[in-house]
């Protein structure tokens, strides 16, 4: 995981078609706020407006097609656009059999500044769930403040640098901090199937490094093998932050 970040220029659709349904959603909790913090009324947040043209793509792009969790290239990939703050409904703790609290945080489905890009499986893994360090500063409704909320989520955008908390050992991840472990744990980042993928991608590393480090390597190889070590740790590579562990001690 690093540290992202998106555009500055909201797109248009959710300054339009998304405030004016964020409007309609305000409206409607406010005038009846039992029924939807209880879940018996439910507020829609339309998927054709957070996943418009205009919107998750230049997301993605801004990303360089990876994951904002895992760091996986999704080039070819659906993915999803994920609510850093759960839209519909948040667990409030990571016990599997949690229930979900309503309504979530409604008046952030089409918040700009809630949207990051991610893979389907950190998306699906970290689903509702949204613990904080101290869950009676919750932001429950549009008036409260998320300001005096402190997610132990790391957030791809946010104030905290996600290398501060999380590191690799060749491709085992690990949490430095509290933070770090918390956020492996929401997402998965310890699942089998994303080793393989960075064991996949330390594999290269690995043949590079010999390259470069071999005498007998022509100065073409040599000077190709390094370009592709500086090349893996920068921010469009796939699994950068697992390739600046690595290598930083070898080369810089
Ligand atoms: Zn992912």
């Amino acid at each position: 995981m690093i540290r992202v970040r998106r555009p500055a220029t909201v797109p248009a659709k959710l300054l339009t078609d998304g405030a004016l349904e964020n409007q309609t959603n305000l409206t409607a909790y406010a005038s009846c706020p039992h029924d939807y913090d209880n879940g018996i009324k439910k507020i829609k947040i339309e998927g054709r407006i957070y996943n418009h043209s205009s919107v998750k793509p230049v997301l993605k792009q801004a990303q360089h097609d990876k994951c904002c969790y895992c760091e996986k290239n999704q080039r070819d990939a659906f993915g999803a656009v994920e609510h850093f703050r759960p839209k519909s409904g948040y667990k409030p703790t990571i016990k599997k059999k949690q229930k979900l609290q309503w309504p979530g945080y409604y008046w952030l489905g089409y918040e700009w500044t809630n949207f990051y890009f991610s893979c389907s499986l950190c998306n699906n893994r970290k689903s509702s769930y949204f613990p904080l360090v101290d869950e009676k500063k919750r932001a429950k409704k549009h008036t409260d403040a998320i300001a005096k909320e402190k997610p132990w989520l790391l957030e791809p955008g946010g104030s905290k640098n996600p290398r501060s908390h999380i590191s690799f050992t060749n491709q085992l991840i690990q949490g430095t901090t509290p933070y770090g472990w918390k956020t492996i744990e929401i997402c998965g980042l310890d699942r089998e199937t994303l080793d393989d993928d960075r064991k996949e991608r330390m594999a290269l590393i690995e043949a590079n490094i010999i390259i470069f480090q071999n005498q007998y390597s022509s100065p073409a190889e040599t000077q190709a093998a390094r370009r592709f070590l500086l090349d893996c740790q920068k921010p469009k590579a796939p699994f950068s932050a697992m390739a600046q562990d690595f290598l930083r001690p070898l080369l810089t």
